[in-house]
């Protein structure tokens, strides 16, 4: 990707302080509010498509996403080269081609401050305002050791105050119910956190969990280290497992392994003989999802924020159990 070729930029690699295109898209925290009936609202991430046939696959479950009216859907931001190229062309195309929320997420990972800025420009340009920041982790290896980009920035953070410098987006951060794996302790992590929100971040969405006390307790240590920060929502983010295969990438989206009750109840359905019960397991990983959406639903979550790895059926299906008028996604996992 080449950075210096963002429309609207006052200096060549900067855009301008004001994005006109994206002045009354509303912001996470209004979609929210807005989305706020009977029901707690409900979000969905997607994954930049690799190829074509990936792109067709991500449209899909868009289209179905779209019937079923998330506050927000949000695109994650990862490998380099055409892969970057392509996320932030897509993101664009949810602003402009839908009628979802779209929120981007970017990371610090091997860039410098201005290419930074002029990614928030060619995201504003095409109508983004609201961003998820993060540091990200290193390349191949996200538990190796960080280096930050000679002219970029260590933390999320400093980042935040960039994105907010440049002019009318709205900005969320990660947080992390068990501490992120860098942390020395949760108090230190919750410290960091609230940084995050005091320099400019509206709401923060957290790494996946399948203890809901974690998520409780994250709340309580926030709110009682800084009242402000901690009235700001924390927004939890789940994901129903389909099969033996996608506890691997839970495991890494959680930066844990998975509670043995969860293993326990997934192993049992997966049965004793030589072959996965791919149905059964598919089914108590929903139902595993239902009940940890169902106890966030009571404890007053301000939405429930859904990985879907680019398909729609698995996270209707635990809407649907919840109560939701969404249609069940009909086509695949
Ligand atoms: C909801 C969510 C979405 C994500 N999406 C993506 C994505 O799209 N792409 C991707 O590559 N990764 C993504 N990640 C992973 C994320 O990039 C990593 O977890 C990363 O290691 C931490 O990012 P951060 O923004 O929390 O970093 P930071 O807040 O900068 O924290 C990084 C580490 O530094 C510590 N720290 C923070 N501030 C300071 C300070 N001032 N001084 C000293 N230490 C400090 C923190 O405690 C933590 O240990 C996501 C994570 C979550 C929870």
């Amino acid at each position: 990707m080449t950075f210096d070729n963002v429309r609207g930029s006052s200096t060549p690699g900067r855009p301008s302080r004001t994005h006109p295109n994206v002045s009354g898209t509303p912001s996470v925290v209004q979609s929210l509010r807005a989305h706020a009936g009977h029901a707690v609202p409900f979000s969905v991430e997607f994954n930049p498509p690799r190829d074509a046939a990936a792109e067709a696959r991500l449209w899909r479950a868009v289209r179905q996403f779209e019937c079923m009216h998330p506050a927000f859907v949000s695109m994650t931001y990862g490998a380099g080269g055409s892969t970057r190229d392509r996320t932030v062309r897509v993101t664009g195309e949810l602003a402009q081609q839908t009628t979802l929320l779209p929120v981007a997420h970017l990371t610090a990972v091997e860039h410098s401050v201005a290419e930074l800025r002029s990614l928030v420009g060619a995201y504003a340009d095409s109508g983004i305002r609201n961003i998820l920041v993060l540091r990200g982790d290193p390349p191949g290896d996200p538990l190796g050791e960080w280096h930050k980009h000679p002219q970029g920035v260590s933390y999320a953070e400093e980042l935040v105050r960039i994105v907010r410098d440049l002019g009318d987006f709205h900005v969320g951060v990660a947080s992390f119910p068990q501490g992120h794996h860098r942390s020395p302790d949760l108090a230190t992590d919750t410290a960091f956190l609230a940084a995050k929100l005091r320099a400019g971040a509206e709401y923060s969405i957290t790494q996946m969990f399948f203890d809901v006390e974690h998520y409780l307790r994250l709340r309580d240590r926030l709110a009682a280290l800084d009242p402000i920060e901690g009235a700001k929502p924390i927004i939890p983010e789940l994901m129903p497992i389909t099969s033996l295969r996608t506890v691997q990438r839970a495991e890494e989206l959680c930066g844990r392994p998975l509670p043995d009750s969860v293993m326990r109840r997934l192993r049992t359905a997966a049965g004793d003989g030589g072959e996965e019960n791919a149905a059964a397991v598919r089914a108590a990983g929903i139902e595993i999802a239902t009940e940890i959406a169902q106890r966030l639903i009571d404890e007053g979550a301000p939405c429930l924020h859904f990985i879907t790895l680019n398909f729609a059926k698995a996270t209707s299906e635990v809407l649907t159990n919840l109560g939701y008028g969404v249609t069940a996604a009909p086509v695949s996992v």
